[in-house]
This record gives structure tokens, sequence and C-alpha cells, in this order.
């Protein structure tokens, strides 16, 4: 019983029913209980007080709101210390920052240390799991499991897999990127919470033969996810275009080498055509929405009105976004929604980088909700910082414009404190 814990704070949690309305589960006073990683009691203070014999301890996190542990599906282990790296566009971006950062990856230890600090910042944004894309070095996706291990947090990450079109240093050939990829599988596929992701970057990067590698590999390991990227911006389209002439468009080069499937996230994908998203949806793969970097980079704007909630999935893309703080990501999907005439609502937004993305992980059964049974995976806001934060909550009516303003004027401050498997992994209230 000493792990038990008592929390007592205000508390939300948001699912969605059958026909995809949102359920909210809300206690202005409430408490959740926890035992060995579990959340195993989520109820109000008045019933948690009618069954709980006197006596208890717990503590007593109010005002702050307690919520599910932030889940980010598209992130950069890498590219954490290029974010706002001057630019053009993608293609500019990639060979300006992003190779250069990777390739500093090749050294075993700056590769470990980045990789620790990399799952600390997570941590400090309030996300409890994130979908990452490592480098292609083995050690460097290693250390990023044995990080994230050491939390006991839930990650899907890979090793990025790149035979052409990047710095030589960068590519691999087939016999090492298949060693090194199998190794990767054996050793930490299934491992407690942690997953693998086979990651060609994207098709650009990628051969016929690698993608295809690729399909070889799900065929054995059908559980496998699958991450990269597709139609985020016009140049690279046309670079696949004519790196692939024989596919009819962008997708066709992944559906062939068998990548399409209900556990691959494309990120961007905003360029598809009407028939790539229709295919895409039918296979029940996902598109990572993930505004701050299309904004950052001037990629586009991805229409998610349309986008069905089974296929939607959310991503602070670091280093083409300009932050890991999924709150700060969904302000940028407010903005986007707004230019094309939709009223994303708070709830949904909220949703998304909680229960929308475990679910989009086939996750769904154990994060992303305050739920007995589920991980305490959680994360305490503070809604009394930053003072602009504050400023405007004094004037706010009801919860879901709350909601809206922290995603807007909440930042590292509004974080209190991050809990994975009912640890707490990171303590603001503690460092002041
Ligand atoms: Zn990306």
């Amino acid at each position: 019983m000493s792990d038990r814990i008592n929390l007592r704070a205000r508390l939300l949690s948001l699912d969605k029913d059958l026909e995809g309305k949102i359920v909210l589960e809300y206690y202005e006073d409430g408490f959740v209980v926890c035992e060995e990683g579990l959340i195993v009691e989520v109820l109000s203070a008045d019933d948690y007080f009618a069954k709980m014999p006197s006596g208890v301890s717990y503590e007593d996190l109010r005002p702050h709101l307690l919520v599910p542990g932030f889940i980010d599906n598209h992130v950069h282990m890498p590219q954490q210390d290029i974010i706002a790296g001057r630019s053009g566009e993608l293609l500019d971006w990639l060979d300006r920052h992003a190779f250069p950062a990777e390739l500093r990856y090749a050294d075993h230890d700056f590769a470990r240390i980045k990789a620790e600090t990399f799952i600390n910042e997570l941590f400090s944004a309030g996300t409890t799991c994130a979908q990452v894309f490592s480098t292609v070095h083995r050690h460097a996706c290693e250390s990023l499991f044995v990080a994230a291990s050491a939390k006991k947090m839930c990650l899907v990450a890979g090793k990025v897999m790149m035979d052409r079109n990047a710095p030589v240093d960068l590519l691999q050939n087939a016999a090492d990127c298949r060693e090194d990829t199998e190794s990767l599988i054996e050793e930490w596929h299934g491992r407690g919470r942690l997953r693998y992701a086979l990651t060609p970057r994207f098709a650009v990067t990628s051969s016929e033969e690698q993608l295809s590698y690729c399909s070889d590999l799900l065929s054995h390991h059908s559980d496998l996810y699958v991450q990269t990227h597709i139609s985020e911006n016009l140049e690279e389209i046309d670079a696949v275009r004519s790196l692939f002439p024989q596919q009819k468009d962008y997708l066709e080069v992944y559906e062939q080498a068998g990548l399409a499937t209900t556990k691959s996230t494309f990120a961007h994908g905003i360029h598809l055509s009407k028939d790539e998203r229709q295919r895409l949806f039918l296979a029940g793969s996902k598109i990572a929405f993930c505004p701050s970097s299309n904004l950052f980079l001037g990629s586009g704007l991805l229409d998610i009105e349309s986008i069905p909630d089974a296929n939607l999935s959310i991503g602070s893309d670091v280093g083409g976004g300009t932050g890991l703080s999924m709150l700060h990501t969904c302000a940028e999907g407010f903005k986007v929604a707004h230019l094309a005439g939709y009223d994303w609502h708070p709830f949904e937004a909220l949703w998304s980088i909680t229960k929308g993305n475990a679910d989009a992980l086939g996750l769904g059964n154990s994060i992303g909700q305050l739920r007995p049974g589920f991980f305490a995976d959680m994360v305490l806001l503070d809604l009394d910082q930053p003072r602009a934060l504050k400023n405007r909550l004094e004037h706010c009516e009801n919860l879901p414009d709350e909601l809206f303003a922290l995603m807007f004027l909440g930042d590292d401050r509004s974080i209190a404190r991050t809990y994975v498997a009912g640890e707490v992994v990171f303590d603001r209230m503690e460092l002041s």
C-alpha cells in the first residue's frame, strides 16, 4: 500500500461517445487515487470522504487542474536544439538545420545526454507519451528508449531510415540499416511501455528498396508502428513525383510498400488529393496535424474539419514546430482552423492531445484519460501562471473559454507537475 497516492484537485478528462460527441468528466473538487502506477479511482470529494475511513492522508493540489498527460504524436528528438532555425521552406530547412543537428548524434555521449534531456523537456511541457523520430544512429535510438524506460514512460520511437538525398554520413546501406533496425526491434519493441516504429523519414530520402524492406519487416512483425511524412510541401511533392514516376501519387509510394496500416502515422498530409485522403482514411492510417510546424515553415494549412476523428492525430513536430508544448500546438491549431473558417472547439483540442492521440496510437484503453485501470500519466496545471493567463481567467465564464485561454497564454510556468505511471517526473512546485 505504500505506493498508494490520493490526490485532490480540480479534475478534467475527456472522452467521446459512439457518435463522436465529447463526453466531459469534470470535478470542481475531486480525487484521483493511484496505486502501483495505475489510477484506481476517480471521484468527487464528497464521494471520496463518504467512502474513505477518516485519517487517510491525501495531497491537496487545489486550485490546480489535473488532466491526463499530453501525448505528442509527431516529434523529432534530435531537433530539440534547432527550434526557430531561420530558413526557407522545408527542404532548405532540412539542409540548413535538421541534417546538421542530426549529424551531431554520431557521438554516443552526446546522443545519450540529449536523449535524457529530451525526455525531461517533454515532461516539463506536460507530455507523458510521444511518438518520436530519433536519428539514423542505432545508439541514439537506444539512448532514447533507455531514457524513457528509466521513467516508465510510454514511448513509440524508431531509428530514422535514409539511403539518399541527405548528407552521406546520415545515409545507410541496406545491410547496415537492416541489422540496426532488427536489433532495435528485438531489444525494445514491446518491452514495458516501449514500442518500435519503422521510421523512413520520407519518400525523398528512402529508395524503393528501403521502403520495400520496411514492408518485409512488417510482414514479420505486423504490430510495428510506422511513422513518416507525406505531402507537407509542394517542392517535396514535386521531388517525390520525379523520384517515383511510376506511382500515380505520393500516397501510392507508401501503399506499394505496404506502409499504410492502421498503426501508421503520416505527418502533415496538407496537400493530399481527395482520392489520397479517402484511401488513407480507408486504410485506417492517421494524419498528424502539426500546425506549429506548418505555419513556421509556410507549408500550408491542413483542413482538419474534413479529417475523421479516427484518422486524426496531432504533433508538435519540433523542430519545425516552435515548441514542445502541446498547449502551444493547440493554440497554433486554432489559428489554422480559423483561417479555414472552422471553429475548433477547445474540448476537441484538449481531447486531441489526450484521448484522441492515445486512440490514434491504439493505446486509448490505457492512457489519455483519468480513468480507473489507466496508467497514472497526468499533468497538473497551474492556471495562475503566467500572469497574463491569470488576468484573462478572471474574465472567463466557462470551462471552454478557460481552456482556450490556457492554450494561448499558458506556458512552461503553467505546468506545475507531471506524473508518469504515478511517479512525479517533473515538479515545478518543488523548484519554486
Ligand atoms: Zn516531422
